[in-house]
């Protein structure tokens, strides 16, 4: 046992550097959802060089999956996933981190890697899963549908955050695409004849604005106007938003939903103008963070030295929404959050930088010991699963309760 965890953290210290420069290149280089190519070559080139069987572009053109070992034995051994993320944000670049989400996923795979090589006996088998789109494109729910999920006892992964937690809450989340039409006309010559739809926007914004007062704390409704009309002197006839809705569980964001459809509704009464609206097709599901995983990962993580956050306040307040979510619905799973040596929050630029930053290193790297030393626990002790397995069922069968 020793010897084999010995082996999971020299197998990462030993690549520190290669670690870094993968993580160097991808923030560089930042891409949006599914145009991650540059990062998906980055990884997967060095995954082949390192012994992994690796297919490239799998099921989507920037994803892919590496994998190591065996499980389909008799008895069957555990099959766990360790997941990259690795897209970018408009403008702000790496301001989610995701270039550090990646290096985790690599150093991880690589410390699991050789104490499966070390071990005597046949331990079981590690995928290592590139997932893209997380920000906005649910690159994981795809994954999902297209079965690749399937054979799966395992998922985790970790994200940088100001804070260090096991289990910070991710909230379920559905987008609002909302478009008014108007008429336009002379603003000045002929305003009598125009039908506004940028005050349809406005008055939308500010009815949701409202509402606010009766939101629970825990509900996060945000939105931008994305077309607010083209000239001053032109009454403008088209208008659009678009709003994202989180609440700590799916019933929650559908009642939450509802209450924001009428204020869309309402400001196209209001106006004179028509309303159409869409929900987009992939919605996050809220974070399941399986408890027995939870105790393992923070043991460990422990263990090599990771300090964990002591703000109960803090703890319970969500980081936003994840697609790791929907995962956590199909099989155990954790999404720990570490802090990477930066206070700044997650998509300011000041986030962009310390992702990039040096002092983000040995953060990163200890996060690639707690994962790889919570998947050898598995490796070593199969029977784990059957707790992990219980919690798992516990928890899908409290969500069925609550629907
Ligand atoms: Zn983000
Ligand atoms: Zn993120």
């Amino acid at each position: 046992m020793e010897e084999l965890r010995e082996a999971v953290i020299n197998g990462i210290d030993e690549h520190t550097e290669a670690l870094n420069e993968i993580s160097q290149e991808i923030w560089k280089n930042p891409e949006l959802a599914f145009e991650e190519h540059s990062a998906h070559n980055v990884l997967t080139d060095f995954l082949e060089k390192s012994g992994f069987i690796v297919e490239s572009q799998y099921k989507l053109k920037t994803a892919f999956r590496a994998t190591y070992g065996e499980c389909d034995t008799v008895p069957r051994k555990p099959h766990i996933v360790v997941i990259c993320e690795y897209d970018a944000l408009p403008s702000i670049g790496h301001a989610c981190g995701h270039n550090l989400i990646a290096e985790v996923g690599i150093a991880a795979g690589l410390g699991i890697r050789d104490a499966l090589a070390k071990s005597t006996e046949n331990l079981g088998k590690l995928t290592i899963l590139g997932t893209p789109a997380e920000e906005g494109g649910g690159g994981k729910i795809e994954l999902i549908d297209q079965g690749v999920f399937d054979d799966v006892d395992v998922a985790m992964m970790a994200h940088p955050t100001p804070a260090t937690y096991h289990k910070k809450p991710l909230l379920a989340r559905s987008k609002l695409y909302i478009k008014y039409k108007g008429k336009a006309s002379h603003a000045a010559g002929f305003p009598w004849e125009g039908v506004n739809a940028l005050d349809a926007a406005v008055l939308c914004y500010q009815n949701i604005s409202c509402l606010r007062q009766q939101f629970k704390p825990t509900w996060r409704v945000h939105g931008v106007i994305i077309n607010g009309g083209v000239k001053p002197n032109i009454i403008p006839d088209i208008t659009e938003l678009e709003y994202s809705i989180r609440a700590p569980t799916d019933p929650e964001r559908k009642i939450l939903e509802t209450k924001i459809i009428s204020c869309i509704e309402s400001a196209a009464t209001a106006t004179g103008c028509s309303v159409e609206y869409h929900t987009a097709d992939k919605t996050y599901n809220a974070m399941i963070h399986n408890d027995t995983l939870c105790k393992l990962y923070e043991k460990n993580a422990i263990s090599v030295g990771v300090e964990f956050t002591n703000d109960e306040e803090d703890k319970t307040i969500a980081l936003g929404s994840s697609d790791m979510g929907n995962v956590s619905t199909v099989v155990p799973s954790i999404h720990p959050c570490f802090h990477m040596g930066t206070l700044a929050a997650n998509h300011t630029r000041d986030f962009t930088t310390a992702a990039g930053a040096p002092e983000a290193q040995p953060f990163t790297l200890n996060q690639g010991k707690s994962l790889a030393l919570t998947a050898l626990d598995i490796y070593l002790q199969p029977k784990l699963l059957e707790t992990i397995q219980a919690d798992f069922e516990k928890d899908k069968k409290k969500l069925t309760i609550m629907v």
